[in-house]
């Protein structure tokens, strides 16, 4: 019976576990389970570790650590290492009709080694890739190319072409540093009697610079960003956007969206740019997106305790301080950092500061600016708790700043309550800390200018 089409979609995701799971391996990993998705298909993850000098399995665990966290999760799994059986068996096949042979080598200091080596037909091969269109290759300078060292040590392209088969693999795609071994594997796949893959081959990713993408332009490792506090459908919606785009202007998608717009035609073929901040920009979508109910609790779980042992603390006002934190910051991470470096510490305490700070510019008079802070305080009194906003504390005090002058007026408030160089406007802290906390900021400064 004639399977049909969308559902025999067979990708897989092939690392090779000589390094950590880097951004151009993720992609790579997202767009053969997002293609197998959308067609219904089976996404397979086959560990390459065939290179037993250099495969490690701190590095594989690190690559299904990787994968997990984003939530790729695979419909089969292989690892090369144990399949040497099939290897064996499909080189002897091709010894046995001529297409491969043991061919002796000079190894060096005058040793002679045995290697099995492909009979290269020598012609052009085509091949279609989806990204790039046709590809031709004059096979012939390949010359008899290498495909095991012995019957029980193949190499990459001699691995990869059995497995492919085996596993009914329709779709490879891979970055574009698979394009040079397409020819090798497509004459090793028609000597195999093979069905021939359909070929995508991303573009590579590069640096804003167009250099070589480098561990200086940003964390590497895919574990490092979910240390870093990235979201993993934030990075999931980033690492689909390096070479893809659905043709418009949006930038937002979750997993879903992307199964459903995710299609082959639309890679580019120029490299993609890894931009840092368009991941932060995009993970503060993410970040703004989350319900006040859950980023109340996540940010809950990651303030330092000490945060809870504050005199004003409680735990409303870090409910109202939340937009205030995610204005500032482009991950949970960031927040708790801040948090950690006593950056909102004046939301639960009276700050410390020298009488000097709360002058501004250059403003010396003590008495001045002690009795622009009573006209504030005078005002701010006859709002009512309720009225008591940042809007509200604004239309009270804005025409007097006007008047006064703006920094004259609202540098020494916002110091008397921050006690801080930078911070969010006066009028959003005391909307925050409330009415008898402003007041009671204000007169402490009034009393630090006059004493
Ligand atoms: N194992 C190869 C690598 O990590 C990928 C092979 C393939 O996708 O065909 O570069």
């Amino acid at each position: 019976m004639e399977s049909n089409h969308t559902s025999s979609v067979v990708t897989r995701f092939a690392p090779s576990p000589t390094g950590v799971l880097h951004v151009g391996s993720a992609r790579t990993a997202l767009f053969n389970f997002l293609y197998a998705r959308k067609h219904g298909g089976k996404f397979i993850l086959r560990i390459e570790d065939t290179d037993k000098e250099r495969s490690t399995t701190e590095y594989e665990s690190n690559i299904l650590e990787g994968l997990r966290w984003l939530g790729f999760t695979h419909d089969e799994f292989a690892r090369q290492s144990e399949r040497g059986a099939i290897y064996k068996k499909q080189l002897e096949a091709l010894i046995a009709s001529g297409a491969a042979y043991v061919s002796a080598e000079e190894g060096g200091e005058g040793k002679r080694t045995e290697v099995i080596r492909f009979k290269n037909p020598g012609k052009l091969v085509t091949f279609r890739d989806e990204v790039r269109g046709d590809i031709s290759v004059d096979t012939t300078e390949l010359g008899d190319f290498v495909i095991a060292k012995d019957l029980d040590t193949p190499l990459y392209n001699f691995a990869v072409v059995v497995d492919d088969a085996d596993m009914g693999v329709t779709h490879v795609i891979r970055g574009d540093d698979g394009i040079a071994n397409t020819p090798r594997q497509v004459l090793i796949g028609e000597a195999l009697g093979a069905p021939r893959p359909i070929y995508a081959h991303l573009p590579l990713i590069l640096a804003p610079d167009r250099s070589k993408l480098s561990k200086r332009h940003g964390a590497v490792a895919l574990t490092e960003y979910r240390d870093l506090g990235y979201f993993p459908d934030a990075i999931v919606n980033f690492l689909a956007l390096l070479g893809w785009n659905p043709g418009d202007e949006r930038e937002i998608f979750s997993i879903d969206e992307l199964t459903e717009l995710f299609d082959l035609s639309k890679i580019q073929k120029g490299g993609a740019i890894f931009n840092t901040e368009k991941l932060n920009w995009i993970n503060r979508q993410y970040l703004q997106k989350l319900s006040p109910g859950v980023l109340f609790e996540d940010v809950f779980a990651i303030i330092p305790p000490r945060l809870k042992l504050m005199p004003q603390w409680n735990e409303e006002r870090l409910r109202s301080m939340l937009p205030i934190m995610i204005e500032r910051a482009h991950t949970l991470h960031e927040i708790k950092v801040a948090c950690d470096n006593g950056e909102y510490d004046y939301f639960f305490a009276l700050p410390g500061y020298v009488a000097e700070s709360l002058l501004w510019k250059d403003e010396r008079d003590h008495a001045k600016t002690a009795m622009r802070l009573e006209t504030v305080a005078d005002a701010l009194e006859r709002l009512t708790p309720n009225e008591f906003t940042a809007p509200g504390v604004k239309g009270a005090i804005w025409g007097f700043a006007e008047k006064e002058g703006r920094g004259a007026v609202l540098w020494p408030l916002r110091y008397a309550l921050s006690g801080k160089e930078r911070s969010p406007d006066p009028f959003i802290i005391a909307g925050v800390i409330g009415k008898s906390e402003t007041l009671e900021r204000i007169a402490h400064a009034v009393r630090a200018l006059t004493t």
